[in-house]
């Protein structure tokens, strides 16, 4: 039975006051298909005197709601004994909402021993767990206790710690789609926002987000407007490509904005999902890898990122030759039953500096830095002709890489930039937080260098590039790099490569407003 419904999204709402719970109300009928009221956020007092007022002013609200008295140990904002749970829902006379009970109350509400029957209707209950730690281990066991109550819809929200926490998830939405019931099945945490934006296109009821990024009610939400004009979340079915970015962590990527923007321009069913991942390896076998994954999904491609470039090649059928000599992988494509490698980063580096340069044949170049963009900066300046020295605090690394490309390693303290053409920073100095004040060198050390070239995208104008300024130089920021990598990528997976404005606009939209 497929998801005859459009995909729905709920917004949750969580406050102290009935007045700041109507405006919360009123706010989010805007924008969602449902509103979870959160009664237990409400204080104690407040509910008390409330309760005629909320259930006339939801009567007033078009729209359909879920009321939720959620205790502590399931998430909720207070502790709730059992007798205060049960004695709400007897008093509860809500008329246009589901119900949210939990698991252990809606099996004494429906137990012949207990005396209470549930108050409220069957058909318009959740019946509901949480699990704040991660999958708990009888996940199927919790599944069938619900289903044999007499709720109407399933619900199960567990914590992801890693990504690969979303495939019980979306195996439960298959279980609950094969036997016909209708679930919520949600993994909380940033590991699990895959559910969030899929669950709905494999069967699950609804999913939840947040009025405002700050406002979410779960860890992982995500706003309504992001879902809807980020991943095009209502046009997303079983159909959809996917694609993905795996790193740790994840969430300061830009890449979900450029890559998203790029297939909504190319008019492609297809959505590009942020994953983060502790495991690579687990996570490449399991829910990638055609031959092995315990998923069916049309997952075609992911990026990968820090901290999982270089591990993620043992888990590859095919590693591309400039992807070898660099020593990492940045792109992963499905190709039929096999997982290809590649690295756009590479691509990415140098075409940006040949639009600025010209021709790199013989032009000295300063590497600062001896990680993974240091050494597709090196590969590429080879190709291109260039005579390249890395410069580097960890000498031993530097001399590494220096031996893998032929060049010089020297260390970077003292070191002085004069007569060099181009100065790239391949360290992630500058970086927006707590490496924001801090450059590889300064105006002084890149006095008589041409052209100071900062990989750091986030923020666009770095101490690095100021500093460069100061001495006369000129510069070149990492945001070209950013898109021209991505636009590599979207090339591999797609075929198309002509998406570079529309992936520029995102990316610039997303840092201005970070
Ligand atoms: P790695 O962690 O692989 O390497 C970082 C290197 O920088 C290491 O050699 C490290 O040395 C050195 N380093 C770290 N901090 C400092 C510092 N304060 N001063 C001097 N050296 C330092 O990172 P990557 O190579 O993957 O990335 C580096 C930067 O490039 C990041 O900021 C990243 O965001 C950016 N980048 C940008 C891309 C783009 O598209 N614009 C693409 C890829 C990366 P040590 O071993 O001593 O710590």
């Amino acid at each position: 039975m497929d998801s005859p419904q459009k995909p729905r999204i709920c917004i949750s709402v969580c406050e102290p006051t009935v007045a700041a719970l109507q405006r919360a109300i009123t706010a989010a009928a805007h924008v969602c298909d449902l509103i979870e009221v959160r009664l237990d956020c409400l204080d104690p007092a407040e509910l008390k005197a409330g309760t005629g007022l909320i259930t006339k002013f939801l009567q007033s609200v078009s729209g359909e709601f879920i009321l939720t008295f959620r205790p502590s140990r399931e998430g909720g904002q207070r502790e709730l004994d059992d007798e205060k749970r049960q004695s709400f829902w007897s008093d509860a006379i809500f008329s246009n909402s589901l119900f949210d009970v939990e698991l252990d109350l809606a099996e004494k509400f429906n137990s012949s021993e207990t005396s209470t029957a549930l108050p409220i209707d069957w058909r318009r209950t959740i019946c509901s767990h949480h699990d704040f730690r991660g999958v708990p281990s009888k996940l199927d066991q919790i599944y069938d206790h619900m289903a044999a109550t007499p709720a109407r819809i399933l619900k199960i929200a567990l914590m992801a710690n890693d990504a690969i926490d979303c495939l019980p998830v979306f195996k439960l939405l298959e279980r609950a789609r094969e036997e016909g019931r209708e679930m919520i099945a949600i993994a909380m945490g940033t590991a699990g926002i895959a559910t969030r934006i899929l669950g709905p296109s494999r069967g699950g009821y609804l999913t939840y987000a947040s009025l405002e990024t700050e406002s979410a009610t779960a860890p992982g939400q995500i706003a309504a407007q992001e879902l809807r004009e980020v991943y095009r979340f209502e046009t997303i079915d079983r159909q959809t490509t996917i694609f993905g970015l795996m790193g740790f962590p994840i969430l300061h990527s830009v890449s979900p904005d450029m890559h998203n923007a790029a297939l909504a321009a190319a008019g492609t069913n297809a959505v590009y999902i942020p994953f983060e991942v502790q495991d690579a390896s687990a996570f490449l076998k399991r829910m990638i890898h055609p031959r092995t994954r315990e998923l069916v999904w049309p997952m075609r491609g992911l990026s990968v990122t820090a901290p999982h470039k270089f591990a993620v090649m043992d888990g590859l059928d095919w590693i591309d030759s400039a992807a070898r000599q660099i020593g990492a992988v940045n792109t992963i494509v499905v190709q039929h039953d096999a997982l290809h490698g590649y690295n756009t980063d590479a691509a990415g580096f140098i075409y940006p500096l040949l639009a600025v340069c010209g021709d790199l044949r013989g032009a000295r170049c300063a590497v600062i830095g001896a990680g993974g963009s240091a050494s597709a900066a090196l590969y590429s300046l080879r190709e291109a002709g260039a005579a390249a020295a890395i410069f580097s605090r960890n000498v031993r690394e530097a001399e590494k890489l220096g031996q893998r490309f032929g060049v010089a390693s020297l260390a970077l303290e003292d070191a002085c930039f004069e007569g060099f053409d181009v100065v790239v920073n391949a360290t992630p100095a500058g970086t927006l937080g707590r490496f924001v004040n801090e450059t590889p060198a300064t105006a002084f050390q890149l006095r008589g260098a041409r052209l100071a070239y900062d990989l750091v995208y986030n923020p666009t104008e770095t101490r690095f590039l100021r500093e460069a300024r100061e001495a006369g130089g000129e510069t070149l920021g990492g945001l070209a790099m950013l898109v021209t990598q991505a636009k590599e990528q979207f090339k591999l997976w797609t075929g198309e490569a002509s998406q570079e404005k529309v992936m520029y606009e995102a990316a610039a939209r997303r840092l201005s407003v970070r």
